[in-house]
């Protein structure tokens, strides 16, 4: 991990059976592991949309191309990475069909149908979906051409209730990535030059990986009236006025399975946080061809999962062969049980996060597991906020931002003037790109770490996936 990151984080996803690759480049298949952690994310994720009033919906996989290109800003964006469908069967199409990169237009052009009135408003719509964008270099999780996701749009009958919206749903990701998946984010908003293609702003949660880059971890967009004066979404208001609607979209991807393998990771694999952890629990019999081993290793698989997601490996393979592979994908706590853990009525609770291990008596782990499931989560989420605070710098000129990304590669806090030219120079000269301007903003100095100019906004910068 510390010699070639790039490498450990494909032999990751390779050796703890998240992903497989398929004969289409960069194209990937999602293991049962991998996908029953993303179904994790999933659940809790889709609780989340439907308590703050949203509701699901499926629109369809093809997008006619004059369709995409109703919003200008919107197709310049997407264009580069669009893949095209133009055959069907033998015949050529008389247009050619877009295969989704994300779905705006869609949701666009039937909205625009079913909203006549303020009655009608807001729209709160949600879709869980593939989208594919025809990325030039891929890696698993991080950059695909396919990915699964979820977006959001929204219709809102004012600018002011869009904006609430936008910032409601960057909490809602913000309090799943951290309270789930143990990655602490940065809250904040895109400068112009990195927002959505076609919004009016958009907010984002940023979190930083092991290796000091950051990793856009979701976003949530303002999108005024764009679309919706391009696809003629309009509604008459209380006072029979005909007025335009203001909308919102936000996602998050399967993107966020790769952040919790290079924030949780470490040289024996993956690390899982408890709460999103398809098993929790594995159970490791010691000696299990002797007597009553089994039996009582059964037992407790029966008994525990009343408490915790448990499995057992009753298989005949050697339990060291066991310990290297279930610590390799990751599962939050090992229970082994051998003859004289029966004898002594304890087992062996091996942590994942720590590797200490602990003997407890086999009637207190009931309370015992779900209470050390809690402290593992915590310890993670605590161990990667201590993590990203020593991987924060603050840079007052050039010298000491490029001398930070070398020395202590990770988030660079520094002031700009809020000038593209500066956003550009300081990508070319450092590779670093804006994340966010932090919806915490400070005062560090009076100028531009770049041009020297009168500072306008604290940015924080870093190489990020
Ligand atoms: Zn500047």
């Amino acid at each position: 991990m510390e010699d070639d990151f790039a490498q450990w984080y494909t032999d990751v996803v390779k050796k703890a059976d998240l992903v497989d690759y398929s004969s289409v480049r960069g194209s990937m298949i999602i293991r049962p592991y991998g996908y029953a952690i993303w179904e994790n994310i999933q659940s809790v994720l889709d609780r989340r949309i439907k308590e703050t009033g949203h509701e699901n919906v499926y629109m369809p996989l093809l997008i006619p191309q004059s369709l995409l290109q109703k919003e200008k800003d919107h197709i310049e964006g997407f264009a580069p990475e669009v893949a095209l469908v133009t055959h069907g069967g033998s015949e050529e199409l008389a247009e050619p069909l877009v295969v989704r990169p994300t779905s705006e237009v869609l949701f666009g052009e039937h909205y625009a149908n079913i909203i006549h009135s303020y009655r009608d408003l807001p729209k709160l719509y949600n879709q869980w979906a593939n989208v594919v964008r025809w990325e030039k270099t891929t890696r698993p999780f991080l950059r695909s051409l396919e990915f699964l996701w979820q977006e959001g749009h929204t219709c809102h009958a004012t600018e002011e209730e869009a904006a609430e919206e936008t910032r409601k749903m960057l909490e809602v990701y913000a309090e799943v990535v951290e309270n789930y998946l143990a990655v602490p984010v940065l809250k904040g908003q895109k400068t112009e030059k990195e927002k959505f293609a076609g919004a009016k702003f958009t907010l984002t949660i940023e979190s930083l990986m092991h290796d000091g880059k950051a990793l856009q971890s979701g976003t949530s967009h303002h999108l005024g009236t764009g679309f919706a004066e391009a696809f003629g979404i309009q509604f008459t208001d209380k006072d029979g006025k005909l007025q335009t609607v203001n909308q919102t979209s936000w996602g998050i991807t399967t993107r966020l399975i790769g952040a919790l393998i290079m924030v949780h990771g470490d040289n024996r694999g993956l690390v899982v946080p408890p709460r999103i952890a398809p098993k929790q629990v594995m159970i490791v019999p010691i000696a299990q061809h002797k007597e009553g081993v089994l039996d009582k290793a059964y037992e407790l698989k029966d008994q525990l999962s009343k408490v915790a997601r448990v499995d057992i490996d009753a298989s005949d393979k050697m339990p060291g062969w066991k310990f290297n592979e279930y610590e390799m994908k990751g599962i939050p706590v090992r229970l082994e049980i051998g003859p004289k853990d029966i004898e002594k009525g304890q087992v062996v609770l091996a942590r994942r996060d720590t590797s200490e291990k602990i003997i407890v008596p086999i009637n207190e782990l009931e309370t015992k597991i779900p209470a050390l499931l809690e402290e593992i989560q915590n310890n993670l989420f605590e161990k990667a906020k201590k993590h990203r605070e020593e991987k924060t710098s603050i840079a007052y000129n050039m010298d000491e931002f490029k001398t930070n990304l070398v020395e202590n590669p990770g988030f660079i806090k520094a002031m700009w003037c809020g000038s593209e030219a500066c956003e550009n120079f300081i990508k070319e000269e450092t590779a670093a790109t804006s994340r966010c301007m932090p919806f915490e903003q400070e005062h560090l100095a009076d100028k531009c770490v770049c041009c020297g100019e009168e500072a306008k906004h604290l940015v924080y910068w870093a190489k990020a996936y």
